[in-house]
């Protein structure tokens, strides 16, 4: 007999570079809160928002493949890594839209990425395709305030639960640079991983 189609679909981007703990304790809640059946875990390609080049994607996804590998229903998709040109966010929720006719999508964000929310390519057509969730963050300059502002503007905008996390890739890259520990901010495999391949030695 042919395996069910999952049928609640979580959608979670980033450029994962490195991937921390923040993002797997994200993925953790975002299971459990909004029972889904999977969560598709999609580095960026070229992401049209980071003023940055990010590591190249072969890296990232090998990384994120070791941060989430506890996480039994994540699924690391390297979709956005192998589009020519800008990635974008309503793209790849079109595609799974096809993909799996009937699920229900939730696209996961970090506060940070919830507050660029206006920037976003498409961003009208999103809450079409996905409800949005929204969780977080301990660096966030406008804690708390960002789900309220949004509300209006998102329909069916939902909170996702989190303990603040004071983590982020960009400090994990600078404490590489100056040669720093990055423990516990990643887990063991990512940092070998990095370690490995002298990733990160430059600010
Ligand atoms: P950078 O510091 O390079 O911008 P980042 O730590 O924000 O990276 P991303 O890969 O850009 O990591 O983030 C992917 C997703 O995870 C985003 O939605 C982001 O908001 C969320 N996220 C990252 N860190 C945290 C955190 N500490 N708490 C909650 N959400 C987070």
């Amino acid at each position: 007999m042919a395996a069910a189609l999952p049928r609640r679909i979580g959608v979670f981007g980033g450029a994962f570079d490195p991937p921390h703990t923040a993002h797997v304790a994200l993925a953790r809640v975002a299971i459990a809160q909004l029972r889904m059946d999977v969560l598709f875990v999609i580095p960026t390609g070229v992401a049209f928002h980071k003023n940055r080049d990010l590591t190249p994607a072969v890296h990232r996804l090998e990384m994120t493949h070791l941060a989430f590998a506890e996480l039994d229903c994540v699924v690391v998709d390297p979709r956005e890594t192998q589009r020519i040109g800008p990635s974008y966010t309503v793209d790849t929720l079109l595609e799974l839209r096809a993909e799996y006719p009937g699920a229900q999508l939730f696209l996961v964000l970090g506060e940070d990425q919830a507050q660029a929310w206006g920037s976003w390519h498409r961003f009208r057509e999103i809450p079409g395709l996905a409800t949005i969730c929204v969780a977080g963050r301990a660096d966030s300059t406008r804690a708390g305030g960002i789900f309220d502002a949004l509300s209006p503007e998102i329909p069916g905008l939902r909170r996702l639960e989190m303990p603040p996390m004071e983590v982020s890739a960009t400090d994990i890259r600078l404490r590489l640079a100056h040669g720093q520990s990055v423990h516990p901010l990643v887990f063991d495999p990512v940092a070998r991983y990095i370690a490995q391949h002298h990733l990160y030695r430059t600010a």
